[in-house]
Parts: C-alpha cells; structure tokens; sequence
C-alpha cells in the first residue's frame, strides 16, 4: 500500500514535471529564437539602408558602397563574437564577410527567389548552428544579398543547462515525494493497522469490547464508530438470539416433559388399565400438536425477522389479503357464535389500497389478530376493517372480549408472553402470535399497536405503505 502511494505520487509528479519541462523548454526556445531575430535583423536592416545610400550619404555611389563593403574587414564593424556578416553576389557568390567567420561561409543562396528576406537555421562546420537572414537588396546599380547569422550555441547551451537543471530537480523532487510519501503514508496507514489489529481481537465470545476512539475527529474517527455501533448491534443481536434460544427451550420443555411424563404412565398402565392409556395418548396428542404449533410459530418468526431482503415484494390488493384471512377464520367464530365483520376499503367502486409484500405473510398476520380476537372474546361481535389516509393503509381488528389488562399491554408483542388470563383459563397459545404479527408488519415497513376499547374487548391497528399503481 505504501509503495503504491509513493510510487503513484512519484510518477504523478514525473509526469507533471515532464509536461511543465517540454512547455518551458519549447517556450524559452522560441524567446530565444525571437531575441536572436530581432538582433540580426537590427544589423541587417542597417546594412540594407547603407547599401541604399541612406546612411553613407557622403560617399554615396552604390559602387563605392559596393567596394567598401565587400573590403575586408569593412563587415566587421557589424559583426561581434556571436554576429556573423556576409555579402554575397545575386548568384550567392560570397563577396565579403565578417574576419570572425575564418574561411566559412553561408550557404550560397541566389537573388531568385518571392521573398526579399528569408530566415532559417544553418549548420555550419566552424560555426555550429547559426540563425541566418538573408536578404537580397537592390539600390541603383547594386543587387547584394547581405546575410547576418546569429550564432545559437550560446543559446543551445542555455537550453541545454535548463534541461540538465530540470533533470537534477526531477531526480531530486522524485526521491523527495518517494520519501514523503512513504513517510505520510506509514503514518497515515498506521491507524488503519492498529484498528486491523483490534477488529481483529474482536471475536463473537468477545462482543463487549469497543474501539472507543470518539475522540478522533477524522474519517478514521468515524469509521471506528460506525464498527462500535455494527458491535453494538451484533450485540444486541446475538442477546436476543440468546434470549430466544433460552424463551424456545423454555417452553418447549413443558410439552415435552408432558409427553414424557405420559409415555412413562403408558409403558407402566397402558395393559392394565384402559383409562390411564386413553387419556395419556390424548394428552400425548394434545401436546404434541401444541409443540407443532409452536415449532411452526417459531419458523415463521424466523422467516419475518429474516430481514427485509428475503421477502418478496409482489404489489398485493390489501383489501384483498384481508378478506382471505376474515374467510378463513369465519368456521372458528360461527363455531363460537361470534359475528364477523369485514368492511374493506374499497366502495363505490373506488379500488382498495395496494401494498407491496409477501402475501402469505401478510395473510397470516392479519389471522393471527382474528384468530385471537375470537379466542379472547366470548360473546358479541369481531369486526375488520380496512382504510387508507395520505398512503398509509389502516387495518382495524376490534372485538368485545375480555380486553388487556394494564401490565399486559405493554409486553404482548414480546416472543412467548402469555397473558395471566389465557394460561389461567388454559387457553390454547404458544405466546408468539403477536411477535410474529409485529416482526411481519416491521418488514413491510409498517406497525403494529393495540388499545382498549372503552366499551370493553381490544383494538389492534396494522398501518402498511401503500403504492399507486403504475397503470
Ligand atoms: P397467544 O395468543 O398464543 O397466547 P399472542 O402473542 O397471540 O399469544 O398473544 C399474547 C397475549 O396477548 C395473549 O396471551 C393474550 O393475553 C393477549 N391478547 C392477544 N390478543 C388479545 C385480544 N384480542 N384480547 C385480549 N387479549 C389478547
């Protein structure tokens, strides 16, 4: 990770500095060029006005400036160390030059040509490369083609020493940034080890322990909070799963020790005495049923707190799902002479309200609530009713039994609570029908509450998310 940084870092800045290297040198080639120019043409423009007369006024006759000119040493007066002068003949025979130029000379261009003047790099054996203008001047009676060469090696060397400083800055900018990034980098990744490290010695024996490191203000800081709340929630988790285990084996004790305690009376008096068989096999029976009651019950907590994610979420009628779950229960209140009422949302034509969910699970949350209101009600009526107010779907379950009791209306949605009522009056019950109705209506991100009524007997209320229709 490290040299990943350093070497990132490294080339990033090679690059950068290789970019600004080729725009500078190409830049400072050009100033130069341009400066080089700029000198020759000053002495070339002054050769030109001489060879027309306009200087030499005294001595005028284009011939005389001829001679004078092409004498040598007369070009020198322009030259300097880096100058070079020449004059050539319209056939670019070289006539005269500068005494720095020794026995080189331009190379030979002739007067035929579009342009007067002309510019262009020359590679001279004695002289190196040489910016040369050449321009051919024409005044009564004289035709010269006067060239002035600026030499560029002091200016190649110019270019030369910024290259070879750009090239020491390079090597020492890239050991640089490979230090400093390998030395921000360790400190930087150093936490990130050290919270490695203590993720992990956290194991799920070890749930209790905590980063702690609040205090630290940046992303860091945050990520190991975020761990201590994913710990805080495992925690939570793993208790409640403990608790369950714990509630589970708990009550799944009584039935068996029932049935054991009854298969013990079969083996001893099953041959002697018919009564004590008949009655141990219906209770053998009775809570054997009860123990797939309550194994089944237990299922589908687990499938409804599985998560969100598990369940599908097919576009449901509501007022549909209900009726299902009202027509299933109607044989258990007839037998009870309760009257059952369903009263949708849908009238008049206007359609019912849609959510998305798990029909079977929706159906059984909403039998659970029936199926207990009958249980719990003697005499009088259960009614259901579906409606939806600023898309959320209401779904009533009333009855006119026995109510709930201030201390049980608080715990009835937790795993296994039974109501004093029902296990006095031996109702049959596993104490998971309303954690199963609640765990359902969380995952299709809805509620579940319940109140007295004050004309005595309970009302639940289911609240759901309602969807439009697309079409
Ligand atoms: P079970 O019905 O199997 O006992 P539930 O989880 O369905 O378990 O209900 C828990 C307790 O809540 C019941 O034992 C009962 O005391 C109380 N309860 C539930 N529904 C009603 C109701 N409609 N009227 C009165 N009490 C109820």
């Amino acid at each position: 990770m490290r040299s990943r940084i350093a070497s990132f870092y490294a080339i990033l800045l090679v690059c950068v500095i290789a970019v600004v290297a080729i725009v500078l040198t190409v830049q400072l080639r050009s100033i130069l060029l341009d400066e080089a120019r700029a000198k020759i043409d000053r002495v070339g423009t002054d050769i030109g006005q001489v060879v027309r007369g306009n200087s030499l006024g005294a001595i005028g006759d284009p011939l005389t400036i001829q001679a004078e000119l092409t004498a040598t040493g007369s070009l020198d007066h322009w030259s300097s160390p880096t100058s070079f002068v020449e004059i050539d003949a319209p056939n670019g025979y070289p006539e005269g030059k500068s005494t720095n130029m020794g026995g080189a000379t331009f190379e030979p261009t002739t007067a035929s040509r579009s342009q007067a003047v002309q510019y262009r790099i020359e590679q001279r054996p004695s002289l190196g490369a040489v910016l040369v203008r050449d321009e051919f001047v024409q005044s009564s009676g004289v035709a010269l083609i006067v060239k002035v060469g600026e030499s560029l090696a002091i200016y190649d060397q110019t270019l030369q020493r910024i290259r070879v400083l750009l090239a020491i800055v390079v090597v020492l900018a890239v050991a640089f940034v490979i230090a400093g990034s390998f030395a921000v980098a360790s400190s930087a990744l150093e936490p990130i080890a050290r919270l490695g490290a203590a993720m992990g010695e956290i194991r799920s024996d070890r749930l209790s322990r905590r980063l702690g490191w609040s205090e630290r203000g940046d992303e860091l800081g945050t990520l190991a909070q975020s761990f201590d709340a994913m710990l805080d929630r495992l925690e939570d988790g793993f208790a409640r799963e403990r608790q369950f285990i714990s509630d589970a084996s708990h009550e799944l004790k009584t039935p068996l020790t029932v049935i054991n305690a009854n298969a013990q009376m079969l083996e001893r008096w099953a041959d002697r005495n018919p009564e004590v068989r008949a009655e141990s096999l219906r209770a053998i029976r009775e809570e054997s049923a009860s123990l797939a009651v309550m194994v089944n019950g237990m299922l589908l907590l687990a499938k409804a707190e599985s998560g969100d994610d598990d369940i599908p979420r097919e576009p449901l009628a509501l007022d549909g799902v209900v009726a299902d779950a009202v027509r299933g229960a109607l044989p258990r209140a007839e037998e009870k002479h309760l009257a059952l009422t369903f009263s949708p949302a849908e009238r008049n034509g206007a359609g019912g309200p849609l959510v998305r969910g798990d029909a079977h699970l929706l159906r059984q949350l909403f039998t659970n609530l029936i199926d207990n209101a009958i249980k719990f009600t003697e005499a009088g009526a259960v009614s259901v009713a579906v409606s939806v107010d600023a898309g959320i779907a209401f779904v009533t379950v009333v009855d006119t039994g026995t109510g709930i009791d201030d201390e049980s209306l608080g715990r009835i949605f937790d795993r296994f609570y039974r109501g004093d009522a029902s296990r006095n009056r031996a109702i049959a019950g596993t104490g998971l029908g309303l954690a199963i109705v609640r765990s359902i209506a969380r995952v299709h991100a809805g509620s579940v509450t319940v109140a007295r009524c004050p004309a005595g007997g309970s009302a639940f209320t289911v609240t759901l998310p309602t969807f439009t229709s697309p079409s």
